[in-house]
């Protein structure tokens, strides 16, 4: 038994090892992808449950490696955290996308706001609003014309900073989206606190809308009390007609998911926002 017990000691060690090591070469691949330019930016309509106009594209960062082939953020974004890689990496998607927006706002008639995701380390630098301004005016893009999607998480681990960056984002004309809504505190009492536009149901509750009781109870409630403080609503993971008419009919503002488009590359929606605008 004992024998048996240290074999398996030396498996487990092994396998951290192995685990380590893996982590270590996704670091410097990762290290290596900003040099090399490896990323690129996916967009995804959000269209106007009123209008049925697109009025704003979110920013999805992929990261295409020649030898692991195309990298999800979820696989990446963490580890870009934890290693303070988030910060060159998140410049880069800033810079990119509002340069875009740019383009797509000289090109359209109506206007269209970029939506982007920030990390917990970006928005929590010092400079973080002096990096924002600089790109606004390196890509002349008007500020009510971008849209910053933060989390929960991020605004509760440092209230006070939080609120000051966000009072002042607002003041400068920007949006702020409250992400995946309902995974996190979950409560909306601190709504009145801060100065968030739009609140944005995660997937995990949009998913079930039309056979979980529950579900359609949570995306219901969350959208009245967000409409009662003034707050817009956006439902992600739209993925079909019947959770498109439910959302619908309960009121909410915005709508995201691949029933409405998949995420794509920029290219796929210049002619779509030029000829159309509207889905
Ligand atoms: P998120 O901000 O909640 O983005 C929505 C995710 O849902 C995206 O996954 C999108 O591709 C996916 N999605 C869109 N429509 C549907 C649908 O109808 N059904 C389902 N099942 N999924 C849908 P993606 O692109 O893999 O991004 C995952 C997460 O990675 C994002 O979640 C966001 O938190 C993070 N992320 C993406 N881009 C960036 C970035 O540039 N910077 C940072 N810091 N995080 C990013
Ligand atoms: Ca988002
Ligand atoms: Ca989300
Ligand atoms: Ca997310």
């Amino acid at each position: 038994a004992k024998e048996k017990g240290k074999n398996s000691y030396q498996f487990f060690t092994t396998e951290i090892n192995a685990a380590a090591a893996e982590h270590l070469a996704l670091e410097n691949r990762l290290r290596k992808a900003i040099a090399q330019g490896e990323f690129q930016l996916y967009y995804q309509p959000i269209m106007d449950m009123e209008s049925g106009a697109i009025v704003s594209v979110e920013a999805l960062i992929r990261w295409v490696n020649p030898e692991l082939g195309l990298i999800n953020p979820d696989k990446f974004i963490p580890l870009a955290e934890e290693t303070g890689l988030i910060i060159p990496i998140g410049e880069w998607v800033l810079q990119t996308a509002c340069a875009q927006a740019k383009i797509w706002n000289q090109e359209n008639t109506y206007p269209l706001r970029i939506a982007i995701n920030l990390s917990a380390r970006q928005f929590q630098q010092i400079d973080f609003l002096e990096r924002i301004l600089e790109i606004l005016k390196k890509t002349d893009l008007l500020p009510n014309r971008l849209e910053l999607e933060l989390t929960e998480s991020m605004i509760m681990d440092n209230m006070e900073a939080s609120l000051e960056t966000l009072n002042a984002l607002k003041k400068m004309g920007c949006q702020i989206s409250l992400d995946d809504f309902g995974t996190g505190y979950s409560s909306l009492a601190y709504l009145k606190r801060f100065p968030i536009d739009t609140v944005k149901i995660d997937h995990s509750f949009v998913r079930d809308i039309s056979t979980d009781p529950d579900d359609a109870a949570i995306t219901t409630a969350v959208t009245t009390m967000a409409h009662s403080l003034r707050r817009k609503v956006v439902a992600e993971g739209v993925e079909t007609r019947e959770q498109l008419e439910f959302l619908d009919n309960i009121g909410v503002n915005g709508v995201q998911g691949y029933f409405i488009s998949y995420p794509a590359p920029a290219e796929n929606f210049t002619r779509l926002l030029q000829e159309r605008h509207y889905i």
